[in-house]
């Protein structure tokens, strides 16, 4: 007996996305989190413009935008050596995003609304349910075992959505799991008040020990999100918020912005993040957003991505729990993945490329020399970051000869 035709686990973005989707077909979905929203999510809050078209087709984008988020025209980037890279949303290549602009909000804000979305649509959500294993039954996943307060129970469904992010206890329980060994970074995130100079571009410094983003969120907050690599955490552990403010002081082009500033909330330590799986399903359940797999914060797409594999996990999951046949369902969940991979392949190159360049302060160096000087070029690398710019116009080998030629 399911309680449920499909029980999602996790109701971050991808979860109340790929809820909001299946309730408003009419399937009976339910999402369990453990946590209670508001709740905070290490993040640079940063959303690709392409992001706000999900965000308006959950019923989200006026209620986020009313809560005084800010609007990004685009990305600086500054390399160790000073080059600046300045993209704009809004540029001549051709190429338009569903909005010119970008979004930057608090998760505890964002995050809240697209559960509510999820449950106005008809979700049933349930806050504070910890889920600590699968329920099998030979190979067929048919459900979860799950701990409120201390109290053991399970729940039952015909499919069972992974959405409960980086290291996902389910993708671990069905040994789908891989930590990546490259990158290992950490981050460290916090937010302040009366920083500096921040505009409506999000920026991101590159320096040669790890790099930092700063963008508006609204409301007077900036939001910093410094990344280091892992070899720093016995540092970090001895006083995050000691490693930070020595990181910012030493960066002669940022001392300055935020001498007059206060901080607003904790430093959050994060880290390692780089995982994938082998795949994101197995019979009974699917995996989507961080639980399936996260690279690197630096091209901030890890919320578009979670919006729309939700998107596209809800169409194929439909389909799933219609399936006549245990072997049909399958396929159906077979098909899933390979759409993911064709969907977020090109992405997934241009990740691994950027997260290489910033690693390398030759190659960084290099390629803000010559997109300093390529206002053309620099504008499609932050529409592909934008989510509205196909990846291979940066994969080209004319693009590539430009930048490193
Ligand atoms: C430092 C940093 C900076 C980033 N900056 C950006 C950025 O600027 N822009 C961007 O787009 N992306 C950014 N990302 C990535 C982005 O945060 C994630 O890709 C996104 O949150 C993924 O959404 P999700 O729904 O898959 O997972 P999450 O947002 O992590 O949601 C998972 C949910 O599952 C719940 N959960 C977890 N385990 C369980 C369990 N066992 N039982 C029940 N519930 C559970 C959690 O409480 C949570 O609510 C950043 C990531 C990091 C680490």
């Amino acid at each position: 007996m399911s309680d449920c035709e499909v029980l999602v686990v996790g109701g971050g973005p991808a979860g109340a996305s790929v809820a909001c989707a299946l309730a408003r077909a009419g399937v009976d979905v339910h999402v369990l989190d453990r946590a209670h929203f508001p709740r905070p999510k290490p993040c640079a809050e940063y959303l690709s413009p392409e992001a706000s078209r999900i965000l308006a087709d959950m019923g989200a984008l006026e209620r986020i935008e009313a809560t005084g988020a800010a609007a990004l025209a685009g990305i600086r980037v500054r390399a160790p050596n000073g080059a600046v890279i300045a993209g704009d949303f809004a540029a001549s290549h051709g190429f338009r995003g569903f909005r010119d602009r970008g979004l930057s909000v608090r998760r505890e804000v964002l995050d809240a609304i697209l559960l509510d979305c999820a449950r106005a649509a008809g979700a049933k959500v349930t806050e504070g349910v910890r889920v600590a294993d699968v329920v099998r039954d030979g190979k067929r996943v048919t459900g979860v075992r799950t701990l409120t307060e201390g109290a053991a129970g399970e729940r039952r469904a015909r499919l069972v959505i992974a959405a409960d992010g980086l290291r996902s206890v389910v993708a671990k329980r069905l040994g789908l799991a891989r930590v990546s060994r490259w990158p290992r970074r950490l981050a460290l995130v916090t937010h302040y008040r009366d920083v500096d100079g921040v505009g409506e571009h999000g920026e991101m410094h590159v320096e040669r020990d790890g790099y930092v983003g700063i963008a508006d969120v609204g409301n007077g907050e900036t939001t910093v999100a410094l990344v280091v690599p892992a070899g720093r955490a016995a540092d970090i552990s001895a006083d995050r918020t000691a490693f930070l403010d020595r990181w910012l002081a030493a960066r002669p082009q940022l001392a300055p912005r935020f001498a007059r500033a206060t901080r607003v909330s904790p430093v959050v330590v994060t880290g390692p993040f780089a995982s994938h799986t082998r795949r994101a399903w197995v019979p009974g359940a699917a995996l989507v957003g961080d639980a399936a797999d996260f690279f690197d914060p630096f091209t901030g797409e890890g919320i578009y991505a979670a919006l729309r594999g939700g998107e596209m996990l809800a169409e194929l999951a439909r389909d799933s729990i219609a399936a006549g046949t245990p072997q049909a369902a399958n396929a159906v969940l077979a098909h899933y993945d390979a759409r993911r991979r064709a969907e977020f392949r090109g992405k997934w190159l241009v990740e691994r490329a950027i997260g290489t360049i910033v690693g390398t302060p030759m190659l960084i160096n290099r390629a803000a020399r010559s997109l300093a000087a390529r206002k053309d070029l620099a504008d499609l690398l932050i529409g592909v970051t934008g989510d509205f710019v196909p990846a291979r116009e940066v994969l080209r080998a004319g693009y590539l000869w430009a930048v490193f030629g």
